[in-house]
C-alpha cells in the first residue's frame, strides 16, 4: 500500500497528527519502535498549565493557551471516537510560596499576567488554606490560576492511537533507522532491511528524534531530559487543585491519589528512577502537603522529555521537501498536543505552514 504520510512515533504528538491526517482522508502510517504511548506521554503528570509554565506574553504562551482551551472539545471527541475518558478537568492550579521565600517571582508573574489580561488571583496563606485545607501552614502566599487543568496522560496516550486507527490510520511496530531522501525530497523511511515509501514524513519521535538519521538538524538540538515521578495514595486526602511550589508539584489524579514530581536530569537515555530523585520529590510533596507523610507511595517511574536546545518546540517543515518535524515539546507536550498536531497536519495537508508556526520552525536551526 502506498502511503501519503508516514509518522514516526506513536506518542501523543504522533498519534494526534495521525488522527488529524486520517480524518482528512490521507493514507497514513504510524511507525512505533515501542508500545504506542508508552514513553514520555505515559510518564507525564498531565498538567495543562500554560500560565504556570509561561515566562511572558510570547508565542509559546499563546500556543499553550490555545491548546488548553482546545481540551474540552478534544476530550469529548476522543470519548466518542475511542470510548476512553481522558480525565480532563479544569481543576485550577495554585502556585504557592513557602515561608522565607522571596516573593519577587510571584509578584512578577502576577503583574505580567494581569497586564496580558489573563485570569489570576492573589491569595494570602489563610485564604488559600480555606480553599485547600491540606496545604502547609508554611504557605504564605498563592496565585490561583482557575483556568488551568489536568488530563490523565495514560488515558490520553491510549485514546489517541485508538481514535487514529478508527479514523483509518495504520499502526505498525518498527524502528525507523533513517529518512529516505532522493533529489532533496523525502521519499519514505528505512526500517530494518525495508524501505517504506510515502510522499511525506513527519518525525514525532520525542526524546529520540536526534537518533533518526537523515534529519537536517545539528547534533544536540533535541536531548532527553529525565523526569522522575511518584504516585501517592491516602484515602482521606482532600486535594482538588494542582499545587506548584518552587521545588515541584502535586497533581490530584483520582480520589485519594496524587502524583508528585519531578526531576530535570541529563541522564542520556537512562529511564531508571533513583533514591535521590524520589527523596527530593517526596521531600517537596510532604513539605507543601504534610498529610502526604502518611500516604502510601504506590509507584515510581521516569520518562524522557524531548528537550529542545532553545526551549521552543520544533513544529513544521524542514528544508528537505516533504519532511516535517513535530518534536521538542519538553515539559508541555501533553498541553500542546491538540494545537501542535492540528497545525502540523494543516502544514502537511495544505503544503504551506500556518503563520502561527513561524516561531517554531525547525529551519531556525539550519546553517545560514
Ligand atoms: C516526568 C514527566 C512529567 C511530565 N509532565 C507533563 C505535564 O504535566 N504536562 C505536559 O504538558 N507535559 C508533561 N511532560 C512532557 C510530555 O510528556 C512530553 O512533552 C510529551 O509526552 C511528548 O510527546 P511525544 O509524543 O513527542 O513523545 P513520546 O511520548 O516520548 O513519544 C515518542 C515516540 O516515538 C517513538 N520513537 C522514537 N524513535 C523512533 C524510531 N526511530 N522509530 C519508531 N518509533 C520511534 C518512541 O518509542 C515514542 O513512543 C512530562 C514529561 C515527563 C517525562
Amino acid at each position: 500500500m502506498a502511503y501519503e504520510t508516514i509518522v514516526i512515533g506513536a506518542g501523543v504528538i504522533g498519534s494526534a497528527i495521525a488522527l488529524r491526517l486520517a480524518q482528512a482522508g490521507q493514507k497514513t502510517l504510524v511507525l512505533e519502535k515501542s508500545i504506542p504511548g508508552a514513553e514520555a506521554s505515559s510518564a507525564a503528570a498531565g498538567i495543562l498549565g500554560p500560565q504556570i509554565e509561561g515566562n511572558g506574553p510570547d508565542p509559546l504562551l499563546r500556543l499553550g493557551l490555545e491548546s488548553r482551551e482546545a481540551y474540552p472539545a478534544l476530550a469529548e471527541e476522543l470519548r466518542e471516537l475511542s470510548g476512553v475518558d481522558v480525565g480532563f478537568e479544569r481543576c485550577g492550579l495554585l502556585s504557592v510560596a513557602m515561608e522565607g521565600e522571596d516573593l519577587g517571582p510571584w509578584e512578577t508573574r502576577l503583574a505580567w499576567q494581569r497586564e496580558a489580561g489573563l485570569e489570576v488571583e492573589r491569595l494570602s496563606g489563610r485564604e488559600v488554606r480555606e480553599l485547600e485545607p491540606e496545604l502547609s501552614d508554611r504557605v504564605t502566599l498563592a496565585l490561583l490560576f482557575a483556568r488551568e487543568g489536568r488530563v490523565d496522560p495514560r488515558a490520553l496516550a491510549r485514546a489517541l492511537p485508538r481514535a487514529a486507527e478508527r479514523a483509518g490510520a495504520h499502526f505498525r511496530s518498527a524502528r525507523v533507522r533513517r529518512i529516505a531522501v532522493e533529489g532533496g525530497r523525502a521519499v519514505g523511511v528505512d526500517v530494518e532491511e525495508e524501505r517504506i515509501s510515502a510522499a511525506n514524513v513527519v518525525v514525532a519521535a520525542g526524546a529520540w528524534t536526534g537518533l533518526v538519521e537523515g534529519l537536517p538538524l545539528p547534533e544536540g538540538t533535541i536531548e532527553p531530559l529525565r523526569g522522575q515521578m511518584v504516585e501517592l495514595a491516602r484515602e482521606d486526602l482532600r486535594l482538588r487543585r494542582i499545587v506548584f511550589s518552587s521545588r515541584g508539584y502535586v497533581v490530584p489524579r483520582a480520589p485519594g491519589v496524587v502524583v508528585a514530581g519531578s526531576t530535570m536530569e541529563r541522564a542520556g537515555f537512562d529511564k531508571r528512577v533513583t533514591a535521590e530523585g524520589a527523596l527530593r520529590i517526596l521531600g517537596h510533596a510532604v513539605e507543601t502537603i504534610p498529610a502526604l507523610q502518611q500516604a502510601e507511595p504506590r509507584a515510581l517511574w521516569a520518562g524522557l522529555r524531548p528537550f529542545p536546545r532553545d526551549g521552543l518546540p520544533l513544529i513544521g517543515a524542514t528544508e528537505v521537501e516533504g519532511l516535517y518535524l513535530c518534536s521538542g515539546h519538553h515539559r508541555n507536550g501533553i498541553l500542546l498536543t491538540p494545537v501542535s498536531a492540528a497545525l502540523l497536519a494543516r502544514a502537511v495537508l495544505e503544503g504551506k505552514e500556518p503563520a502561527e508556526l513561524a516561531p517554531f520552525s525547525p529551519r531556525r536551526f539550519s546553517a545560514p
